[in-house]
């Protein structure tokens, strides 16, 4: 069958072919990538081994309602008749807005738009969101700022080897979008001179010519001594700054301003290294700068984004061939995910929640009064402290597992346990499946067809390839039954998920991720079609901001942006830095890859990574347990030493729950913009985990 991996947001295409074993045997799995233009025929060992966790024999397979603490088998009929009792009982008691919905980044854009629909149409609460506001938000927000348009890729993954100096910027590609790492060393063979900026040196920094080994939490700083160097060396386009942006003249005074010894004592990066980098970059005729969610998972993420787009801008290094900018997204349809409506604030298309046009104009699509859609609602974390204060009192969750992905996890459980009914659609059990009081089996991605959104803003669609086992149903249609029985049937009347974006692409039409151009029949012939696509005659946008941005003048927005300190700061009692991430094996919370056997072979459980000199002042003994312990909470985990660290940071990945669950620990301090948690950095106390 012909498919494409589940995970991150290079969205490789394979074939899985099925041999059945002989005289009844276990069938045998091979698994062969397809050339396309994104992965270019490659594929990762989480994409190889992606179908290990479709074929588990843990596949949830009917309706179970928790009766006694156990789960317990029931019919469709139930539990639609159940979830349409519960939530008639508590919107009459406490309002529409008592239930909430939580949407994920990996549905498909069908599911993520019908999500959206549902939460407004058949639910009318205003309490929808999903757990991409841990992966885009920051990036997202900084780009419809500044450039008038949030795509991941301002240009086409081609451009890359075209660009003369490369940054990457709190983004690991090695590990998270392996695919992509030949774009990145065909460009240094060329001589492109690539900069990392991360405070570990990872498989992204090894390929790298200058690696700044920044203190967690500093990256906005780190900019800000860049672009003095680039103002103060005259290293500005000022042609395109001129024309193009706005902003300049305050920017510059706030430069003008800094003091870039101070800021190399901030950063932990010497001046000299500053400079290199910023003449590096300021000097070459072509660059690129990519940002994830080392910069994003901030509590400054917001602006810290911005600075770096002031790097793009300031240089004119954009719009054209081998010029852009880059946003890394990590989950599978982490940009597709973001634009069609599963976000408290907006509406299909971008369009926003608060816009009265925008409101107009999508109401009319889905044929209600804008009257009745709701007013715009709060972030994901927002909506646990919801959960926590009982405003919310049911929560459906769709794709998702907020237990594990949320901050300050221990609350967030707390929370989810004082809900007077939980609803987790999900095709593996989850930690968050575990609390539930209804769960609903779902298809998984070889199982389910639907459009998907790569990190490029290209649109590409994935065909189901086997039938879903059990009474496994896909998300849409489980959508579209329970509308029925909410009496919101009518709204959702589709026959089949090419339906689904058919609707989608009008009420995303004219808004600024326009899909109308798009259909089921060109997806099957072309490799995919980028977005804005506003006819079908359009060829799609594969390089944007050639000749101007989507704002009022056309131009862009500089903006200066503070030295911002970490909203927690390391201290006696917490004396390292705390920041998280991804390891090549694992996916999100791991719900899926932990249940792949090749891929927790690899890595089993979780890890401390720890600077051998830091390990031996806090008396670790290297592979041993140890515990880990913030203000908010305690987990355990193995020490694995490496001098590749910072010593005054530890790493922990962010794949295992329970006492494993690093977000146990992690802080739950929100970007004030995008809401972003500040995953990225928080104090922590490590100690030997002593056994009598
Ligand atoms: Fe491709 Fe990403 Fe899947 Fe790896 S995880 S195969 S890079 S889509």
């Amino acid at each position: 069958m012909d498919t494409q991996c589940p995970f991150c947001s290079v969205q490789c295409k394979m074939q899985v072919i099925e041999d059945q074993g002989a005289d009844g045997g276990r069938p045998v799995y091979t698994v062969v990538p397809k050339p396309n233009l994104a992965s270019e025929g490659r594929l990762c060992i989480k994409g190889m081994n992606a179908y290990q966790h479709v074929l588990t024999g843990e596949r949830i397979l009917h309706p179970m309602v928790k009766k006694e603490g156990q789960f317990i088998r029931i019919s469709w009929e139930d539990a639609y008749e159940l979830m349409v009792s519960k939530f008639a009982e508590l919107r009459g008691a406490y309002g529409n807005h008592t239930v909430g919905l939580y949407g994920g980044g990996s549905l498909t854009n069908e599911s993520a738009y019908l999500l959206g629909k549902f939460a407004r149409v058949a639910l009318q609460t205003k309490y929808i969101d999903y757990n991409g506001r841990f992966c885009m938000s920051a990036a997202a927000s900084a780009g419809v700022k500044v450039f008038g348009i949030d795509r991941g890729l301002t240009n086409q993954l081609s451009d890359i080897e075209l660009a003369d100096c490369i940054i990457l910027a709190g983004t690991n590609i090695a590990e998270c979008q392996p695919t992509l790492t030949p774009y990145f060393t065909r460009a240094k063979e060329k001589g492109s001179y690539i900069i990392a900026i991360d405070p570990r040196e990872t498989g992204t920094t090894r390929i790298a010519d200058l690696h700044l080994r920044v203190k967690p939490g500093m990256d906005a700083t780190l900019a800000n001594g860049m672009l003095k160097v680039l103002l103060d060396e005259g290293l500005i386009d000022e042609a395109f700054v001129q024309q193009r942006t706005k902003g300049f003249a305050e920017l510059k005074a706030h430069l003008n301003a800094l003091d870039l010894k101070e800021i190399a004592e901030l950063t932990g990066v010497s001046a000299e290294l500053i400079r290199k980098a910023a003449l590096a970059y300021g000097k070459a005729a072509t660059g690129m700068v990519f940002t994830a969610r080392g910069v994003e998972q901030q509590t400054d993420g917001h602006m810290a984004v911005r600075n770096f787009l002031n790097l793009v801008l300031l240089t004119g290094k954009i719009g054209k061939p081998g010029c852009g900018y880059g946003a890394v997204t990590g989950q599978g349809n982490g940009q597709g995910g973001r634009e069609h409506g599963q976000k408290a604030d907006q509406l299909p298309g971008y369009r926003l929640i608060e816009n009265p046009e925008d409101r107009a104009y999508v109401a009319g699509v889905w044929g209600i009064d804008p009257s009745e859609l709701p007013s715009k609602g709060v972030s994901a974390y927002e909506m646990m402290e919801k959960v926590y204060e009982q405003e919310i009192r049911a929560l459906f969750v769709m794709g998702s597992n907020p237990i594990v992905s949320n901050p300050n996890a221990n609350f967030v459980e707390e929370g989810l346990k004082k809900l007077d009914f939980l609803v987790v659609a999900d095709f593996l059990m989850s930690e968050t499946a575990q609390l539930a009081d209804l769960i609903l089996p779902v298809s998984a991605y070889l199982e389910n067809a639907g459009t998907l959104t790569n990190l490029e803003g290209r649109v590409l669609l994935r065909e189901a390839g086997r039938p879903a086992p059990g009474e496994s149903k896909h998300d849409w249609q489980i959508l579209c039954d329970l509308a029925d029985r909410l009496g919101r049937g009518s709204f959702f009347n589709f026959a089949s998920v090419e339906d689904i974006f058919n609707e989608l692409r009008l009420a995303s039409r004219g808004g600024v991720a326009d899909y109308y151009g798009i259909t089921y029949d060109r997806l099957r012939k072309e490799e995919g079609v980028y977005w804005p696509c506003p006819e079908p005659e359009h060829p799609g946008a594969k390089r944007l901001f050639e000749s101007s941005f989507p704002l009022p003048e056309g131009k862009a927005l500089l903006t200066p942006v503070e030295n911002h300190l970490p909203k927690e700061l390391v201290s006696d009692e917490y004396p390292l830095y705390l920041t998280t991430g991804r390891v090549l094996t694992h996916y999100l919370t791991g719900v899926q890859t932990r249940r792949s056997h090749s891929l927790a072979a690899r890595d089993v459980e979780s890890f401390m990574e720890i600077h051998p000199r830091t390990a031996k002042k806090y008396r670790i003994e290297d592979a041993t347990l140890v515990k880990l312990e913030s203000k908010r909470g305690v987990i355990y985990v193995r020490s694995r030493f490496s001098s590749d660290i910072r010593e005054d940071t530890v790493f922990v990945p962010m794949h295992w729950g329970d006492t494993q669950n690093v977000n146990k620990i992690t802080h739950d301090a929100l970007d004030p913009t995008c809401r972003m948690p500040g995953f990225k950095v928080c104090a922590v106390n490590v100690s030997p985990l002593v056994t009598e």
